[in-house]
């Protein structure tokens, strides 16, 4: 399953799920959002993944994310939860740091896991490189590709036009050809970087403005088992989930109840439709920062009820709903090219 056909399932609600099952890790980057390590202790049961994962049974996503920390910290979990998946006809993909790639070759319990996916991402940027070298890291992926897995590399920058970013590219060109996508992101204030990044790329935000949130659509099972609308890392990472953002915990819901809150929910629907600036002030709430006006909203029930009737609502979230799918059509099909979140 090619990266842009996953970034394109990705923004229609409810297709995918993110399962973070664990926050350990056995690198220590210095960006790391969820500031994972060794020590971290939240992971989640082993008996409480699955038995979410059994209620993919009923109206199951079409992708399921394992993520961490390193998720491949628990190859036995990666390996029943994919079994387990593929049951369903849910296609698994995993996000690694590649620690395991300072090896030269890849271990047959991990080949065998790694066999069962549809996708492979591997954590690729000045961070990571420091502890597990770029050279290391091509020869592992050029084994998963071999074994015909679809691989892809995430990366971040820290400017616009990053040199490190232009000879990554490069460097996965020369050694693959048009076969490993790239997505790009931005270094953001977030988790460890928070002490140290100071500038962030800032959208410009405007009171009031209609801004959909295309962040809306995938749900999240964060480190304490809570499902969480959205996936941006300061709310994923809170033990406290927003009542309106938190559609339930693994351990007593079913997917089936999580997709029809993300279909379904007046208001992730105005969020994806207006987004939270034009609902703060809608509501009279006078934050204007993108995400902390959806973070601290005070739901009023019958006024989003009322938006979503307008005759423009449904014009807008059919659109915005195109535009979040149409930024996928940016990644070529076939081609490593970068995905790049700046030119959006
Ligand atoms: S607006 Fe809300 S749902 Fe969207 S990214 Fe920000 S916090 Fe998440």
């Amino acid at each position: 399953m090619h990266l842009s056909e996953i970034l394109q399932i990705r923004s229609s609600p409810g297709q995918c799920c993110f399962l973070s099952i664990t926050r350990k890790c056995p690198l220590h980057c210095a960006h790391c959002a969820t500031e994972s390590s060794m020590e971290a202790m939240e992971e989640l049961e082993e008996e409480d993944i699955l038995r979410f994962v059994d209620t993919f049974s009923e109206d199951p996503p079409q992708i399921l994310f394992l993520t961490g920390g390193e998720a491949l910290t628990r190859p036995s979990l990666v390996h029943k939860i994919a079994l387990k998946a593929k049951d369903w006809g849910v296609k698994v993909h995993v996000t690694s740091g590649m620690f395991f790639a300072k090896e030269p070759l890849l271990s047959p319990s991990l080949s065998k896991i790694i066999e069962g996916l549809s996708h492979f991402t591997a954590s690729v940027d000045s961070f990571h490189e420091a502890q597990v070298s770029r050279e290391k890291v091509f020869r592992s992926l050029k084994t998963i590709l071999d074994m015909g897995i679809s691989v892809s590399i995430q990366t971040l920058a820290r400017e616009n036009h990053d040199p490190y970013v232009k000879d990554l590219v490069r460097d996965t060109e020369r050694c693959f050809g048009s076969n490993v996508p790239i997505f790009l992101a931005p270094l953001v204030s977030s988790g460890r970087a928070s002490s140290w990044v100071s500038c962030q790329i800032k959208k410009l935000e405007t009171p009031g403005e209609i801004h959909p949130c295309s962040l809306a659509s995938w749900p999240v099972v964060n480190f304490q088992g809570n499902i969480v609308a959205c996936c941006h890392d300061s709310i994923t990472k809170n033990q406290q989930t927003p009542s309106h953002l938190c559609l339930g915990n693994i351990r007593n819901t079913t997917w089936k109840e999580v997709k029809h809150q993300m279909i379904h929910s007046t208001y992730l629907r105005a969020l994806r439709t207006y987004g939270p600036l034009y609902l703060a002030s809608q509501c009279r709430n006078e934050i204007q920062d993108y995400c902390e006006a959806c973070m601290y909203f005070l739901p009023d029930q019958k006024k989003l009820e009322n938006l979503m009737r307008q005759e423009k609502a449904q014009f807008i979230e059919e659109y915005a709903q195109k535009i979040a799918q149409k930024k996928s059509y940016l990644l070529p099909e076939y081609g490593s090219v970068v995905y790049s979140l700046f030119k959006i």
